[in-house]
């Protein structure tokens, strides 16, 4: 277990701190919030961050509930919580932080003389994810997808323990993330995708809190037995389908991730928005396919924009 840095005391309870980052144009100081749980026992010390990319709310409500709930008295080590892991991005509700318009997922370490999100990307690496034993970063689709699936990187069983139905070990990993600064450290590190979209989002916060508590016994960090959910896919091989041209994005049918789909299946016309021709359709790309982001209604679409993802099931492998 590491010992806590100065500004956290080593006695059991919940305290708040924050990561300092930099001071705004307008003359604010921006830093980054974290929860503290520190448990009566020893154990590991467990970071959860939230909200790296500011429309991704289904994390910080996840966080929420973890804050709430999860007593000292029955905790080992300590629970790091970062709701809010982009605070600028989250009041604009973008993905990107609004001043430097970078993705900050893309930037991990950081840089304590680079751009804004560079700098957030340093000061996150520094004050929270170099202190902790393990981390959970928490993602979801953001305002139009819906996704729901778990990421395999070093630590297999840790990752099957937050009990998505679909898993994915990528052959590589976008550069640059939370992640990659874990994988440093060698340090057991899962990425989660957990709702999004249009709809209530109550069914996917359950599952997210039900996982993380679940990871967290797994951890050894609270008592009871490890749940185990059978019959989830690995998938090795995940096509992310971006559409050439921008305008309405029309879904042929509303899909849930999990759903099996042939090979040639429509999922979605591009639709130009000055004359209502389709642009392009958008079909399912591998012989047979399982659903893992989609987009459920009629939705405003970039090009190169996230419009769904499919898993390939002629490389995917069942787990009991
Ligand atoms: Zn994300």
């Amino acid at each position: 277990m590491s010992s806590p840095p100065e500004h956290v005391s080593a006695q059991p309870g919940r305290e708040r701190f924050s990561i300092p980052v930099s001071t705004l144009a307008s003359g604010y100081a921006l830093s980054i919030p974290v929860l503290a749980i520190t448990g009566t026992k020893p154990g590991p010390r467990i970071g959860v961050s939230a909200m790296i990319h500011g429309d991704e709310l289904d994390g910080l409500l996840i966080v929420r509930k973890l804050w709430r709930t999860i007593e000292p008295a029955e905790l080992s080590g300590s629970l790091w919580l970062m709701p809010v892991a982009n605070p600028l991005a989250m009041e604009a509700v973008t993905r990107n932080t609004p001043i430097d318009m970078l993705d900050m997922n893309r930037l991990f370490p950081g840089a304590p003389d680079g751009w804004l999100s560079e700098q957030q990307a340093h000061a996150i690496t520094a004050g929270f994810i170099n202190q902790v034993d393990r981390l959970i970063d928490i993602h979801a689709g953001g305002t139009f997808p819906w996704v729901d699936y778990c990421y395999v990187l070093n630590d297999e069983a840790f990752s099957r323990a937050f009990m998505s139905a679909l898993l994915y070990k990528p052959t590589t990993m976008y550069p640059a993330t939370t992640a990659s600064a874990a994988l440093a450290r060698n340090i057991p590190i899962t990425v989660v995708e957990i709702g999004g979209g249009y709809h209530d989002q109550a069914e996917h916060v359950r599952n997210g809190v039900r996982g993380v508590l679940n990871m967290l016994r797994h951890a050894g960090a609270l008592p009871g037995p490890v749940e185990h959910r059978p019959c989830q896919l690995l998938l090795n091989e995940i096509k992310v389908m971006r559409p050439r041209h921008g305008g309405l994005c029309i879904p042929a049918r509303q899909l849930t991730p999990g759903t099996w789909l042939d090979g040639g299946e429509k999922l979605a016309d591009i639709v130009s928005p000055h004359s209502f021709d389709t642009l392009e359709t958008m079909t399912t790309p591998f012989e047979r396919n399982v659903v893992v982001l989609t987009r459920n209604y009629a939705t405003r679409i970039n090009p190169g924009d996230y419009a769904f993802m499919m898993g390939n099931s002629a490389t995917a492998v069942w787990y009991d």
